[in-house]
């Protein structure tokens, strides 16, 4: 019997692209480079982020779970013309939302507990934190608890 894939949840930045790294080269905080329109499609992948994506994409069903700040809606069209320039493969599986924990799945691997993250009902995986400092750590932690 061919077992259903199972669901993995990608927030976009500080996770898959490098929103703070931006900051310090732009010489903006991330507060003000939140409502800085053309900010968003200039990002560069974390590093690891894109094989990550790519190595979970072939055994997971893949969805990019990004927040748009409200006062920015601009964001939301940069976000996307950033996946469809560095994530192809990611072809109409972006979700937007400030509610992260309304989606269904199996994990979600964000660098932060906002915007519902933290109340995920699955296993939140916390990229740059103690436990995951980089996206080796969570490959290895993902592929590990699913035998693969
Ligand atoms: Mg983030």
């Amino acid at each position: 019997m061919v077992k259903a894939k199972k669901t993995v949840y990608i927030d976009l930045d500080n996770t898959l692209a490098d929103y703070l790294g931006m900051c310090d080269q732009m010489h903006i905080s991330p507060a003000e480079a939140k409502h800085t329109i053309g900010f968003f499609k200039q990002l560069r992948p974390m590093p690891g982020a894109v094989e990550s994506y790519e190595k979970l994409n072939e055994h997971f069903n893949v969805y990019i779970l990004s927040t748009g700040p409200w006062s920015n809606p601009h964001s939301l069209c940069e976000k996307v013309e950033w996946v469809k320039e560095h994530l192809p493969s990611a072809y109409k599986n972006i979700i937007f939302s400030h509610h992260k924990d309304l989606c269904r799945g199996d994990y979600l691997i964000d660098d932060s507990e906002k915007n519902g993250a933290k109340e995920f009902a699955g296993t939140h995986i916390k990229i740059h934190s103690p436990e995951f400092p980089d996206w080796n750590s969570v490959i290895r932690f993902v592929f590990e608890k699913e035998n693969i």
